[in-house]
């Protein structure tokens, strides 16, 4: 398999373990890391080994505060939401952690047909969502071409006043030419998770001799695809598997890497924990407590305050709920994981029938009502990809007064789009209350009556798609 010209494993297990090492780091040390990322300037993987050593209850306080001012900074009260939307579970892989491996006879099989996959996307326009990651097992038969084509197909599902808008990617690792293909096809953000970056654990995890089984072309996945022109890229470790410390560190230096060869860190972050599985129990594998994962959030948020942190639905709600607040950007909602789980859909889950067990299967409009009660502002703005505003330059606009301008401006249309097609009458008060709210917030902004103004265009004349 080919990686990209001068590929480099730049996870060194020694060092990073190294660093997590000794008496904890003095408190000025602590708080001198704490400042700079206040800054909104991102942190070296010594500097984040700094604030992950310390065990001060007062450090640790001071550390979740600033990751909850750096969520009202950087992200404001805006919260992104999306649906993944599973595509086939066909797998040529044995994960020992994940219920699509190969050698799970219990797993039941399924690749969408093209009718199949529309049906799913008219079910998720129908409850609102404008924003969707495709998901797939790792099989020849996903090749690009296949995966390219399942986009277009998505892309051009109209149901009502229903669109797509953006569609993400969760595949297996392609080659340079592969991840053209899918570019073409206009996708959003492309995530591959490294699930571990200890090379010890890798290689226990993931069957010798499997595809997934070569960590480096892993590693370089995303690489490649940068130089193939997708400039939106994801990273994420599976939380669970290996000692949490050193997942956060081996994270921070995959964005470092990137940012110091690219010129572009990652877009996004994700940071699912281990899920019962079909066949797969979690507690023979390793975990993570409540405590250590509010950790990982809130330090994850200092060390690279400009990327998006992805918090999705195996956390149960009332956990959801609470973590917010240390700097997730994205959630999904209303997700079903079952192939097909759209159109079947079953109050209870069916668990040979997906991947692993999700924690908070709570309809769209729950989550919406909840996060408005809450104050946040529930976004299904895709204005930035499909503007130009991506990678590079994406990272040029996430200055102070861009939010003002663009990010809740275009949260507002969304979310006023969503109470007038979709919500429930309780949300749509609720909703209609917040954007009131918000436009007292956002006080005399230039474009206030123009903002206004296209509200009343949604709500009165039924435009859409109204974005600044
Ligand atoms: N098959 C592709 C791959 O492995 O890269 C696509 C990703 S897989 C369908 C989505 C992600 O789910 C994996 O990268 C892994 O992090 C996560 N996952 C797998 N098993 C899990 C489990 N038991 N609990 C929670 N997350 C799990
Ligand atoms: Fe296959 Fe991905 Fe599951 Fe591994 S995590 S068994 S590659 S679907």
């Amino acid at each position: 398999m080919k990686t990209s010209p001068g590929a480099v494993d730049f996870i060194d297990d020694a060092y990073l373990s190294s660093l997590l090492e000794g008496p904890a780091p003095d408190r000025e040390t602590v708080q001198d890391v704490i400042a700079k990322s206040l800054e909104k300037e991102p942190l070296t993987v010594e500097e984040t080994a700094a604030l992950l050593r310390t065990e001060d209850p007062g450090l640790l306080e001071m550390i979740f505060g600033a990751a909850r001012t750096l969520k009202e900074t950087v992200y404001g009260n805006r919260i992104v939401l999306f649906a993944p939307l599973y595509v086939g579970n066909d797998c040529v892989n044995d994960c020992v952690y994940c219920g699509f491996r190969r050698s799970n006879p219990l797993a039941v099989r399924r690749t969408l047909t093209p009718d199949e996959l529309r049906d799913q996307v008219e079910r998720l326009e129908d409850a609102g969502h404008k924003r969707l990651i495709l998901v797939f097992g790792e099989h020849p038969k996903y090749d690009a071409e296949f995966i390219a084509e399942q986009v277009r197909t998505v892309y051009g599902v109209r149901k009502g006043r229903g669109e797509i808008r953006r569609v993400n990617i969760n595949a297996a690792p392609m080659d340079v030419e592969g991840y053209r293909t899918i570019k073409a096809a206009g996708i959003g953000t492309y995530q591959i998770f490294q699930e571990t970056y200890h090379h010890g654990t890798y290689r226990r995890v993931h069957a010798r001799g499997s595809r997934k089984g070569d960590y480096a072309y892993r590693l370089d996945g995303l690489s490649r695809a940068l130089e193939a022109g997708c400039d939106d890229v994801g990273i994420g470790v599976l939380f669970g598997l290996h000692d949490w410390r050193f997942e956060v560190l081996g994270l921070v230096a995959h964005a470092v890497y990137l940012r110091g060869r690219y010129g572009v860190g990652p877009h996004t972050i994700s940071f699912p924990r281990l899920r019962p599985a079909s066949g797969v129990e979690p507690a023979g594998m390793g975990s993570i407590a409540d405590d250590d994962f509010r950790r990982v959030i809130a330090t994850l948020r200092l060390a690279v305050p400009y990327t998006g942190l992805i918090l999705t639905a195996r956390e149960p709600a009332r956990l959801r709920r609470e973590l917010l607040a240390l700097g997730v950007s994205q959630i999904d909602a209303g997700s079903r994981i079952e192939i097909g789980g759209y159109t079947y859909r079953d109050a209870r889950q069916v668990r040979d029938r997906e991947q692993f067990e999700l924690g908070d299967t709570r309809s769209l409009d729950a989550v919406m009502r909840e996060l408005i009660e809450d104050g946040y502002l529930p976004s299904f703005c895709t204005a930035c990809y499909r503007l130009g505003r991506t990678g590079e330059h994406f990272m040029e606009f996430a200055v102070p007064g861009f939010i003002k301008r663009y990010c809740t401006p275009n949260a507002l249309m969304t979310l006023q789009e969503y109470l007038a097609d979709y919500a429930s009458p309780g949300t749509r008060a609720a909703g209609e209350a917040l954007i009131r709210a918000e436009l007292e917030r956002l006080g005399p902004a230039a474009d206030r009556d123009e903002i206004e103004n296209r509200l009343a265009r949604i709500r009165a004349a039924g435009e859409r798609d109204l974005i600044f």
